[in-house]
């Protein structure tokens, strides 16, 4: 496993799984949210740097990097998402 130890959307929350991973980018201090598959090919790369939704590069270099505001695209995004999937399961 990398050292580098993230902020998980853990199943069992409020928020239903949408299996996606929040991330607080170190250079714009904003919290996105990333997909599991470009999490795992940040990780992978070893670079540190994830594409969140949104299309921003996340740099997610520093644990000590506090929680920052949520990104209002990347938050737009999952929910139009969470609508879409809404709709399609009528
Ligand atoms: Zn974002």
């Amino acid at each position: 496993m990398p050292a580098l130890r993230h902020r998980l959307t853990r199943p069992g929350t409020a928020e239903p799984r949408d299996g996606s991973v929040e991330l607080t980018c170190a250079r714009d201090g904003r919290t996105h949210r990333v997909d599991e598959h470009a999490y795992a090919t940040g990780l992978g790369s070893r670079r540190e740097t994830f594409r969140a939704v949104c299309g921003v590069i996340v740099l997610a270099g520093a644990l000590v990097t506090p929680p920052g505001r949520r990104c209002p695209t990347c938050v737009d995004i999952v929910q139009l998402r969470k609508d879409t999937a809404r709709y399609h399961e009528k």
